[in-house]
């Protein structure tokens, strides 16, 4: 749903006069130097990017998921970097407060993450809890008016620079799988809370993620988000639903940055005396890399259009995630393919992307657990005919 077309298009067209001018000739020195300049970072805040799916009460711009789609698909098109250092805040890092999150803690907390003033992380995963997310191991000790946390946490984005965390642990130790977990918002600065160094790795330099090491850590009772323990899973996936439309839309960007890029390049690169733009086996990357952005991006917009209207995409949602990322690595690799030796040098913006989006088919779900997700839903509808498109 696009609420005010009009307004709308010139948030958008603000959106991608940044990315393409602003962002774009950083990109390089962005994934050479592991960093986002400061004062890129500063022109995000100013143009509202961190608080783009805030709602509008707490001072963010409260956009429906079809335009939070349409801003992904825009915000994705440089360097996958950029978008992670505001994208917590305006996803997975805000969305559990927005779903359930009492109201002191929303009036609290939103804003300074809409604003930029605060960056948020999202802390699920562990060591020996990554696919299977209710096999927490970080436990949370009831003490009084307290509880006492104690676990590590791995690979969480922005966790060397965030301020607030969201973090899982299991209140009731005699609960199984999911029941029993409750989310925790713990800011920086709390005792018993530190974040190690950022990992090294494959791609998206600039983003930060690294652990979360709570070692007796003591928040009050009121720092569980929603106020209620237990309900920590159904908050975590009520983010991840909505995470995975963003996704899709963060994978679509780079496919089109890379058609466009092996267009390019095709019509340029000489040999045997022509293009290689002319050679039909050239067209067929390019021409089968075009279909499946364009189908990527049709189920992500009707997709976004029925979470608007209240339907539960919860299926869909995850056929957005399996398919976007899993069409973003096969353009990726074509785009390797046109650019020939070239593209698998370093500085390459083919070789850049093939790195960075591979990360996409991994985390918020890998392709294999959505595929179990999609087949369990699809026959399980498929009795009472759901599971039609
Ligand atoms: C750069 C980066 C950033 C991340 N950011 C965050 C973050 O901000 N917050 C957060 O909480 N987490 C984050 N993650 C963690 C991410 O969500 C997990 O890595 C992911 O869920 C997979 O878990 P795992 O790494 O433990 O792999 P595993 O669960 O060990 O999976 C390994 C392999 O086994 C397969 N597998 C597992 N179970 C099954 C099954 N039942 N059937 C078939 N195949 C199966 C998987 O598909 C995969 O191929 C991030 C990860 C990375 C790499």
């Amino acid at each position: 749903m696009i609420r005010h077309p009009e307004q709308f298009a010139a948030q958008l067209a603000e959106v991608r006069a940044f990315v393409q001018t602003e962002c774009r000739p950083l990109e390089q020195e962005i994934d050479r130097t592991d960093e986002i300049p400061e004062p890129l970072v500063e022109r995000m805040r100013t143009i509202g990017l961190f608080g783009h799916s805030i709602p509008e009460a707490y001072g963010g711009a409260g956009l429906t998921s079809e335009e939070l789609s349409l801003v992904n698909i825009e915000v994705s098109q440089v360097a996958t970097t950029i978008r992670a250092r505001f994208g917590g805040n305006t996803g997975i890092a805000s969305e559990s407060l927005v779903v359930d999150g009492t109201e002191a803690q929303k009036r609290k907390y939103l804003p300074q993450l809409a604003s930029g003033a605060v960056t948020g992380c999202f802390a699920l995963t562990e060591p020996e809890a990554g696919s299977d997310a209710t096999a927490q191991k970080t436990v949370a000790v009831r003490d009084g008016d307290d509880y006492v946390i104690t676990g590590t946490k791995c690979y969480i984005t922005n966790a060397p620079l965030a301020n607030l965390f969201t973090v899982f642990a299991r209140t009731d130790p005699a609960a199984k799988g999911a029941a029993g977990i409750s989310a925790f918002l713990i800011e920086r600065g709390t005792p018993g809370l530190s974040t190690p160094p950022a990992y090294r790795k494959m791609g998206q330099h600039g983003s930060p993620v690294g652990e979360v090491v709570l070692e007796r850590c003591r928040v009050p009772a009121s720092a569980i988000v929603g106020g209620e323990p237990g309900q920590g899973f159904k908050t975590a996936m009520k983010a991840l639903n909505k995470q995975r439309i963003n996704l899709a839309g963060l994978c679509i960007g780079p496919a089109i940055r890379l058609v466009e890029e092996m267009v390019a390049r095709a019509q340029s690169r000489r040999q045997f005396g022509q293009a290689i733009g002319e050679f039909q086996l050239v067209q067929q990357m390019i021409a089968e890399s075009n279909v499946e952005v364009h189908a990527a991006r049709a189920l992500l917009l009707e997709t976004a259009r029925k979470r608007d209207d209240g339907i539960d995409v919860t299926m869909e949602a995850s056929m957005c995630k399996l398919f976007a990322s899993e069409m973003c690595g096969r353009v990726a690799d074509r785009a390797v393919q046109v650019f020939g030796g070239g593209g698998y040098i370093a500085d390459n913006v083919a070789e850049r992307f093939y790195r960075d989006v591979r990360l996409f088919r991994l985390y918020e779900g890998t392709s294999q657990i959505h595929l179990i997700n999609i087949a369990k839903r699809t026959m399980a509808l498929a009795s009472r005919s759901e599971a039609r498109p």
